[in-house]
């Protein structure tokens, strides 16, 4: 949000006071340099395996300390000894060690919420020592999966020549651990959301003019790492290649605007708008268009009607933390069938292995696995939904958040009694 004047930065800190929350505001040369610059331009392009996106500026790195500096001097002045402080995301990676060292007898956790690359990645940063210490000044790190957690403690073995025993790196007088958290949602509420009128009455999806139409669904973030292009691309052979499905299907995509200041990001939509616009105006009919696309955020009403109606669901991120939207369809979904289309580079394949699982880069894959959906036997999709209901019903996010704090806790109590 951005609060520039000082009387709206006062009226900003009593609301959010009034619910517990502290604000830190950063100036707009920050929101360039630190946000868009350190976090948006270097960290999470790497971080997602696009390299060759990174942009360096000198100032980005001393932006990165300095506003980690002022989230460590917000949280100072509430902390006190024996409290529990969790830290989250890549942007504040320095935080666990500043705190570690300033604020004494505190358990301090991290969670690391988009992918962890591999040793060979990561290296290439010029700050990566800095940034691994800063992480190992917490009590336990945490990921989604246990890739990114290997991958972590090899990153750390290799550039800090320190040695893991078990997920565990024995340092000056105490311990910290690496361990996985697949984060999970609030699944009663998208599950409930079925029975509430204000969701009932929402209007079909708009792309279900046809009777026995059919609708494929993605819902993501504008974003490089959502592979929406190649999602495009496949869709649009598939009405090349399987002309009896044409004026029967519709792609409805929700784009959610983000980011879309950072060059790379507007290139994108420019990107994705002509891609659409060549498949509507080869294929579009009187009464038919094959892609119907939002670029703007939907009401969460509106958003669970899609999820419910949808034939399937069409995810192909090229790589992805978790990817909460393909757990939220499953949830969402009580008495409709459904196909679930994931990527198997989002951390979110990993629990739920009976969707349709693509490599987003196999265009043909993505092709056959629409196929497959819509010659799919209802049994079958119900069989396939009610598995992975169990499972994100389970692992949901209050098992999550209950998991990583119960962990971090013993550690730190561990250390103390030591
Ligand atoms: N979402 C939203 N408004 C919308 C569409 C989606 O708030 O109009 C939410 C969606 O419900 C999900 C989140 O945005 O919880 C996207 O999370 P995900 O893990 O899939 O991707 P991320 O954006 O974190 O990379």
């Amino acid at each position: 949000m951005h609060v520039s004047s000082k009387k709206e930065r006062s009226i900003v800190t009593d609301k959010l006071h009034e619910k517990n929350f502290h604000p830190v505001f950063l100036s707009n040369n920050q929101i360039d340099t630190f946000y868009k610059g350190y976090c948006n331009s270097i960290l999470w392009p790497l971080f997602h395996y696009f390299f060759s996106f990174m942009e360096y500026e000198n100032n980005y790195w001393d932006s990165y300390k300095e506003v980690n500096q002022l989230f460590l001097s917000a949280a100072a002045q509430l902390i006190e000894p024996g409290d529990i402080v969790w830290v989250q995301d890549y942007h504040l990676m320095l935080l666990p060690k500043m705190l570690r060292t300033t604020v004494p007898s505190i358990s301090i956790g991290y969670f690391h919420h988009v992918p962890f690359p591999s040793y060979d990645l990561f290296r290439v940063l010029p700050k990566r020592a800095e940034l691994l210490h800063g992480l190992l000044g917490a009590d336990l790190v945490g990921f989604h999966t246990f890739d990114y957690k290997s991958h972590f403690i090899s990153t750390v073995e290799r550039v800090l020549h320190l040695n893991f025993t078990n997920n565990y790196l024995q340092l000056e007088g105490r311990k910290m651990c690496a361990a996985y958290f697949p984060m999970g949602i609030n699944y009663e509420k998208y599950h409930a959301a079925f029975e509430k009128a204000a969701v009932t009455n929402v209007h079909k999806a708009p792309s279900s003019n046809h009777e026995k139409s059919k609708t494929i669904l993605s819902v993501d973030r504008l974003d490089y790492s959502k592979g929406i292009i190649h999602r495009v691309k496949a869709f649009g052979n598939f009405l090349k290649h399987h002309p009896e499905y044409r004026t029967k299907i519709a792609l409805l995509m929700v784009i959610v605007p983000s980011r879309d200041n950072v060059y790379r990001y507007a290139y994108l939509k420019k990107e994705i708008n002509e891609a659409i616009s060549a498949i509507n105006g080869a294929y579009s009919t009187r009464t038919w268009t094959p892609i119907c696309y939002f670029y703007h955020s939907l009401s969460f009403e509106y958003l669970v009607t899609l999820y419910r109606e949808a034939d399937i669901a069409l995810i192909t991120p090229l790589c992805d933390g978790m990817n909460l939207v393909a757990k939220e369809y499953i949830a969402a979904k009580r008495n409709t069938p459904g196909v679930l289309i994931l990527s198997e580079m989002a951390g979110a394949s990993i629990e739920l292995n009976e969707a349709l699982l693509i490599n987003p880069n196999d265009l043909q894959q993505i092709e056959q696995s629409i196929v497959e959906a819509l010659s799919m036997p209802v049994e079958e999709q119900f069989r396939r939904l009610h598995v992975m209901q169990a499972i994100v019903k389970k692992q949901d996010i209050k098992k999550w958040a209950f998991d990583f704090l119960s962990t971090q806790q013993r550690i730190y109590l561990e250390n103390k009694k030591n």
